[in-house]
């Protein structure tokens, strides 16, 4: 088994940048993005234009479309320039680690079950991960919470200094001056996790107002915290898109909350909803898509 270690995937990005134009283009693309800063409750985020993202945002992902589309995320329809690494969890699953060629951030992967079934629960064996990753943070979004694949199991991480509201719990932020409502837990990799989801689980079921028990409407979040311990990081969703969703030409926005919305980093990838988004736009969109 291969030894998973930040410097195995920094090597890993290097070598595919050289040999991938597509992931080398998107990647190079990211530093042309812009960024505006916004504070909403307690968190500072940003929205960020990123038009290489149009491919996730807009993505069809109803039945239809999903059906009628090659996944991506399968060993055989992978392109010939791209190359995994395996990760195996005794008792867990079988996943390959993939180089994400539509980044948000400029270290981005996806790990991606070895079969092809749906997003369902939270995989645990991102805990797993996360234990042998400590610069990292993984993110999974639910079937209907940003995952642009929900047929294909799959999770994604980034570089958790990136990410808003990682930073925002590591120098020990309040929870509940957030503008949502998360569950929050520190745990270890072999049981902990796996009681906290089923806690939570409950909760969510008996929770009327939280308007879902629905296993796809969910984001998480875990990672290995600066003093050592693993975080459990579960956002409840109340809904997929926000009501000023659109992806044609209207008066809407094409804005489609996932983990990484959901973590203070907004995805615009067209400039004028970039230009014209405000944090009562965004406001409105954590209250149609999250609990408050
Ligand atoms: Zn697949």
């Amino acid at each position: 088994m291969i030894n998973i270690s930040m410097s195995l995937l920094d090597e890993m990005l290097r070598e595919q940048l050289k040999v991938w134009p597509l992931a080398t283009d998107n990647y190079a693309a990211l530093g042309r993005t812009e960024r505006r800063r916004f504070k909403i409750g307690a968190l500072e985020g940003a929205f960020q234009y990123n038009p290489a993202r149009i491919v996730s945002t807009g993505a069809k992902t109803d039945k239809q479309s999903i059906a009628q589309r090659r996944c991506f995320l399968c060993s055989d329809h992978r392109p010939d320039e791209q190359y995994s690494i395996p990760f195996t969890v005794d008792g867990g699953g079988e996943w390959e680690i993939l180089v994400n060629p539509y980044p948000i951030l400029p270290w981005h992967f996806t790990v991606a079950s070895v079969n092809h079934e749906k997003q369902g629960e939270i995989p645990l064996d991102m805990i797993v991960l996360a234990e042998q990753l400590p610069g990292a943070v993984m993110f999974y979004n639910g079937a209907r919470a940003g995952a642009s694949a929900p047929d294909h199991l799959h999770f994604q991480m980034v570089l958790k200094e990136e990410m808003p509201l990682i930073n925002y719990l590591e120098s020990g932020g309040d929870v509940s001056q957030l503008p949502y409502r998360v569950w929050y837990r520190i745990v270890t990799p072999d049981n902990d996790g796996m009681v906290y989801l089923r806690e939570f689980t409950e909760i969510r079921g008996t929770d009327r107002k939280s308007g879902s028990d629905d296993k796809d409407l969910v984001n998480a979040f875990a990672w290995m915290g600066d003093d050592g311990y693993l975080r459990l990081v579960v956002v409840p969703r109340s809904g997929h898109r926000p009501s000023c969703y659109d992806a044609g030409s209207g008066e809407g926005m094409l804005v489609s909350p996932g983990a990484i919305d959901v973590a203070g980093l907004i995805i615009l990838p067209r400039r004028a909803d970039y230009e014209r988004i405000n944090v009562s736009d965004l406001a409105k969109i954590y209250s149609e898509t999250m609990i408050l």
